[in-house]
């Protein structure tokens, strides 16, 4: 693991990241990485930032933000802020993402794959914008969510979940987030599913917000493990699932790995993230790198 104080030269051009969890199984991967390193954020350091390669396409891989799940010492707001100050640092293009979730859609059931295509945020803690925690000077108007995810990258996920021979596939899902390091209660999950809320996770909506207020192309696939809080008690079923889960998520595994190929190799032609007012033109400068704001350690 090399600690770097700025990207590293590789050479070539890497436009894309695959953000990890719990469905993208890249571990027997990450033993083969060509660079393994940390960069320096204002949010402290990155997580481990693995340089992968997939039929050629060289791509950054961060598994589950750098969170240490077993320890109390990475809080999961901070590493946030750590991931995406670091894949703005790193310029780049698109990020894909995935993540366990549960259900609440009565259509829906373990084994099912979830494009998501909007967002709810019930998260209260997390920091709802990843610029003002960055920056102290913002010189932009807000970040627009119509549509919330990038349709490109969301459309190259549905053609690649395609081959996907577990479960339906949804390709469209209201998304809601919650705070995480806990399971819900099924009176949250009730109010969740009020609002309109189709899946449950902790990550995806903060991952979208950071994306869009930094001009990030950015979509998600969601792979449902469980129900959701208080919709089920058939836990001996849930039990039996182990296995299929673990072969779904194994395919979960390699259609990332082909989505992350398709969108690196495409012109892009969406309009919708980065916008005619970008906001990397705004914040990458000499200028406003001054204003950064040194909130942790
Ligand atoms: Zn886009």
């Amino acid at each position: 693991m090399r600690r770097l104080d700025s990207p590293p030269k590789t050479g070539e051009s890497i436009t894309t990241a695959l953000l990890g969890s719990s469905i993208t199984l890249l571990h027997q991967l990450e033993s083969q990485a060509e660079l393994t390193f940390t960069l320096p954020t204002p949010a402290g350091e990155s997580a481990p930032i693995y340089l992968l390669r997939h039929e050629q396409t060289p791509f950054w891989y961060i598994p589950f933000h750098g969170i240490d799940f077993m320890t109390s010492s990475n809080n999961v707001e901070v590493a946030f802020t750590r991931t995406w100050s670091a894949l703005h640092q790193l310029g780049v293009r698109d990020v894909l993402s995935g993540a366990a979730t549960g259900c609440i859609h009565p259509d829906m059931k373990p084994g099912d794959l979830v494009i998501i295509d909007d967002f709810i945020d019930f998260a209260t803690s997390r920091p709802r914008s990843i610029l003002t925690e960055l920056w102290e000077q913002l010189p932009y108007t807000f970040a627009a969510f119509v549509p919330p995810l990038c349709p490109e990258l969301t459309q190259i996920l549905d053609n690649c979940v395609q081959a996907y021979r577990f479960g339906d596939v949804f390709s469209t899902a209201t998304f809601g987030q919650f705070e995480g390091h806990r399971y819900e209660s099924p009176a949250e999950i009730q109010m969740a599913q009020r609002a309109g809320a189709d899946v449950v996770a902790h990550h995806n909506a903060s991952e979208a917000i950071y994306a869009r207020e930094l001009g990030i192309h950015y979509a998600a696939i969601l792979y449902v493990t469980n129900y959701a809080a208080g919709l089920s008690t058939d836990w001996v079923a849930a039990a039996d699932y182990e296995e299929t889960s673990r072969q779904g998520k194994q395919q979960c595994a390699d259609f990332l790995l082909d989505a992350v190929v398709r969108s690196a190799q495409r012109s892009p032609e969406c309009v919708v993230c980065p916008g005619p007012d970008s906001q990397p033109l705004y914040v990458s400068g000499p200028a406003a790198a001054s204003t950064l704001k040194p909130i942790y350690r």
